[in-house]
């Protein structure tokens, strides 16, 4: 028989409450991000959207994720009160989550490479984290491995971000472009143009636009040679980078739990140096300044209106301002810094201006 003495909430569960509570509050105090149009005179009835996700509080598009994970954990019981929060982060992601943590009040670890941004590690630390850097990138999942085997609750960006996400909706980055593209002259855009770090995003819009049946190709913009770029081709999960990167957060060197390549139509390949050009181009034509891959999906952006262009096709294509440019003034807004690279954006900056002058100057051809 069932006894009428149900047992007391537990004092976990009140404490679970009240995180979810403070998230809901976060919501509710955040707005959304805009979309900002820009203008391109050289491609007549094609408008370029760019959604800027670094207008977040904590910077970046990984704030989106932060929240998600953090639920995530929260509703399946992985997180306690006073338990230590841990992720593997290149830095976006850890200075959401800081931030997250911080608004629940648990203390935060962000394992990350050694070569990180000096303004991301700067910023986790301002937000109360712990950075644990390590010199050989390879071993950051072993080390955050670590402490979570000590009692750390693991986010676990990589693996969760394509799950922990809801991509039928609820303020979704997917739902939230197509609201603001409902009064523009082609508000289902021809393309969708994302980078992929986690995988998350990239699935989210791709999902979403399935869901909703939308005649809208997704464009995932990467560094030559990545993990992305060499998986998708066979759908081949055992795929690695054929080669580095400096734009920090996409490029990933393998394939991520999260990455979906079902769901992308079109992947384009951009060398860091066409990027790096493109986030100064960015800064002239914004008066702000974004991070790297901003400037890789800026330059796809151009090569599809082209493509556009040259077969008389109209419509709108929409991409992303991932994080702020601030974060990189000692890397990609050092031309000291990328010079030492063997990077040279001059001969890249003169095509992209070509580009936006005349409308023509991609030769690739396009689906
Ligand atoms: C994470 C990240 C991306 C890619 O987003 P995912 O959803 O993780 O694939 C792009 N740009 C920056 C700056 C990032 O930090």
């Amino acid at each position: 028989m069932f006894s009428t003495d149900l047992p007391p909430l537990p004092t976990g569960r009140a404490w679970v409450h009240g995180a979810l509570e403070r998230l809901a509050q976060e919501a509710a105090r955040s707005a959304d991000t805009h979309l900002l149009k820009l203008d391109l005179p050289a491609f007549p009835g094609i408008d370029l959207y760019l959604k800027d996700e670094s207008a977040h509080p904590s910077g970046s598009l990984k704030h989106r994720l932060a929240r998600s994970l953090f639920l995530y954990a929260l509703c399946n019981g992985l997180l306690h009160a006073g338990q230590t929060v841990v992720d593997a982060s290149s830095g976006s992601t850890a200075i959401s989550e800081a931030w997250f943590a911080r608004l629940l009040g648990l203390p935060f670890i962000a394992v990350m490479p050694a070569c990180t941004a000096p303004g991301k590690i700067r910023d986790v630390q301002a937000l109360g984290g712990q950075c644990d850097l390590v010199e050989n990138p390879a071993d950051v999942p072993a080390v955050a491995a670590g402490h979570a085997e000590r009692g750390a609750c693991f986010l676990d960006q990589f693996g969760l971000a394509e799950r922990a996400t809801d991509w039928r909706g609820n303020n979704n980055i997917a739902e939230s472009i197509l609201g603001q593209m409902a009064r523009e002259p082609s508000p289902q855009p021809a393309w969708i143009v994302c980078s992929a770090g986690t995988g998350g995003t990239s699935a989210t819009i791709g999902r979403y636009l399935r869901y909703r049946r939308l005649p809208t190709r997704l464009c995932v913009a990467e560094p030559s040679g990545s993990a992305f770029v060499e998986g998708w081709r066979r759908y081949d999960r055992a795929a690695m980078a054929s080669q580095p990167t400096l734009i920090e957060g996409i490029g990933r060197p393998r394939v991520e739990p999260g990455f979906v390549f079902e769901v992308v139509d079109q992947v384009l390949e951009v060398p860091d140096a066409a990027s790096i050009a493109a986030v100064w181009l960015l800064e002239e034509l914004l008066g702000r300044r974004y991070g790297g891959s901003s400037g890789t999906q800026f330059v796809a952006c151009l090569r599809l209106a082209a493509a556009m262009q040259a077969c008389g096709e109209r419509g709108s294509i929409v991409s992303l301002l991932c994080d702020r440019g601030e974060r990189y003034a000692e890397t990609l807004f050092d031309r000291g810094w990328f010079a030492a690279r063997g990077i040279d954006t001059a001969p890249w900056d003169a095509r992209l201006r070509a580009v936006l002058r005349d409308g023509r100057g991609f030769d690739e051809p396009m689906p």
